[in-house]
C-alpha cells in the first residue's frame, strides 16, 4: 500500500460518539503526499472540468483541474453559491442535505471528473452527479482518496468509473 496512507489518521467519536472520521489534514500538510494523490486522483482520464464536493473536494479537486489544464465547478451545499442553482437533496443518517451547482457551470456535453475526499454511503456524490447531468454536462469518473467500502457507496453509482486510492 502506498506510504502516504499513514498520514490519513483516525478520529474517534468525530463528529458524534461511535463514528470514527477520517482526518485528512495530515496528508494535505506533506507535500510530497499530496502531490502524489492529486496525480493519482486524475491520471489517464480525459475531462474538460473538475468538480469539487464542498469542502475537503474543493482541496483535491482544484489542483487536479490545475494540473490537467481543466476548469473548476464547486458543488456547495445549499445558500452558498450567488447566482442562478440547480439543486439535488439526499438523505443522511438523520434527516437530509441539498448541494447545489450553478446552472451555468457547464457547456453542454462536457467531460466531468467528480473529485472528493471520502465516498461513505455515496449520497453526496449520487447528489452530485444528478446536478452535473442536470447542469447539461457528462460525468466521466468519480475519483476519491478513500473508500469506505463497508457502507457500498460505489452501488450509488452504477455505470460510472469509481476511483478510490485506497480502500478501507
Ligand atoms: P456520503 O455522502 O455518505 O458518501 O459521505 C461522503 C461525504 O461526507 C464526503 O463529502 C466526505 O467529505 C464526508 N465524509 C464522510 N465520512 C467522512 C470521513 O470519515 N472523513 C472525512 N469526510 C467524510
Amino acid at each position: 500500500m502506498t506510504e502516504w496512507v499513514s498520514l490519513i489518521r483516525d478520529v474517534p467519536d468525530y463528529p458524534k460518539p461511535g463514528v470514527v472520521f477520517k482526518d485528512i489534514t495530515p496528508l494535505l500538510a506533506d507535500h510530497s503526499a499530496f502531490t502524489q494523490v492529486v496525480d493519482e486522483l486524475g491520471a489517464g482520464l480525459a475531462f474538460d472540468k473538475v468538480v469539487g464536493i464542498e469542502a475537503r473536494g474543493f482541496i483535491l479537486a482544484a489542483p487536479v483541474a490545475y494540473r490537467a489544464g481543466a476548469g473548476f465547478v464547486p458543488v456547495r451545499k445549499k445558500g452558498k453559491l450567488p447566482a442562478q442553482t440547480f439543486e439535488a437533496n439526499y438523505d443522511l443518517e438523520y434527516g437530509s442535505a441539498t448541494v447545489e451547482v450553478h446552472s451555468d457551470a457547464f457547456a453542454p456535453g462536457e467531460r466531468v471528473l467528480i473529485v472528493d475526499d471520502v465516498l461513505a454511503t455515496g449520497g453526496t456524490a449520487n447528489a452530485t452527479v444528478e446536478l452535473v447531468r442536470r447542469a447539461g454536462a457528462h460525468v466521466i469518473g468519480v475519483s476519491v482518496l478513500m473508500e469506505l467500502s463497508f457502507l457500498s457507496g460505489r452501488d450509488r453509482l452504477p455505470g460510472l468509473e469509481v476511483r478510490s486510492l485506497v480502500t478501507v
